[in-house]
This record gives C-alpha cells, sequence and structure tokens, in this order.
C-alpha cells in the first residue's frame, strides 16, 4: 500500500470503484472515463509503479495479471471480435496513474498507430 496512491486507495475501498474482478492478488474495475464500449483496468494488489518495477519475484504475479484479463475479456463477450491490452509506462507512455494497470479496451474496432 502505497499512502498518496489512487489506485491503492481503491483497492483498500476508501475510494469507491466499480468492481468487476477481485481476489487476494489482483483487482479490475471499470474506467472511470472509458475510451471504448468497454474499458476495464486490471492492477495488482501489491504496489508496482510501473510494469518494470517488476522482478523475478512478480512472475508468477504478473503471469496471473495476464491469464486474468484474458478471462475478463472473454466474460466482457470480447473474445470473438478482439480487443486490446495497454500499458502505459512513463512520461511518454502516457501514464498518468503510478500503480501498474492494464488496459482492457473492446467493444468497438480500436485504431492503429496509437496517438
Ligand atoms: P494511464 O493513463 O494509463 O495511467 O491510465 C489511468 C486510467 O485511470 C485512465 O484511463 C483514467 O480514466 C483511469 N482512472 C483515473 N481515476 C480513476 C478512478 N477513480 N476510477 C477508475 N478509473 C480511474
Ligand atoms: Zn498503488
Amino acid at each position: 500500500m502505497s499512502n498518496d496512491c489512487l489506485f491503492c486507495k481503491i483497492i483498500a475501498g476508501e475510494i469507491p470503484s466499480n468492481k468487476v474482478y477481485s481476489d487476494d492478488d489482483l483487482y479490475a474495475f471499470h474506467d472511470i472515463n472509458p475510451a471504448a464500449p468497454t474499458h476495464i483496468l486490471i492492477i495488482p494488489k501489491k504496489h508496482l509503479t510501473y510494469v518494470n518495477s517488476a522482478d523475478e519475484g512478480d512472475e508468477a504475479l504478473m503471469g496471473k495479471l495476464l491469464l486474468k484479463a484474458n478471462q475478463i475479456a472473454a466474460d466482457q463477450g470480447l473474445s470473438e471480435d478482439g480487443f486490446r491490452y495497454v500499458i502505459n509506462t512513463g512520461r511518454n507512455g502516457g501514464q498518468t496513474v503510478f500503480h501498474l494497470h492494464l488496459h482492457i479496451l473492446g467493444g468497438r474496432a480500436l485504431g492503429w498507430p496509437p496517438g
């Protein structure tokens, strides 16, 4: 838990969120400002600032994050038409909340390349 981290506060229930999934290691919730018809964030409950803050000790956690995202995407009905995962990292990556989060985006055709 990082005291001044928005997503740690969401995990702790100090800030409300629209929960999609929770277990001992992961939390998923709807993005407050959706960029697509389905826009869910999945985060580790352990505070990691960036995706590249993870080390070998986080190998299982990172694997679980991706596999759970796959399950959420399937549960949301995104498997057939497809979807996108995004992990914005640092300043050039456009990261605005400094607690690792995987965006799950779907429900429309998404443009490429990103801005
Ligand atoms: P990023 O730009 O990758 O750091 O993404 C941060 C995301 O968090 C953005 O898509 C925001 O809309 C989303 N966000 C910010 N505050 C909240 C909140 N209180 N609840 C849900 N999503 C949020
Ligand atoms: Zn945090």
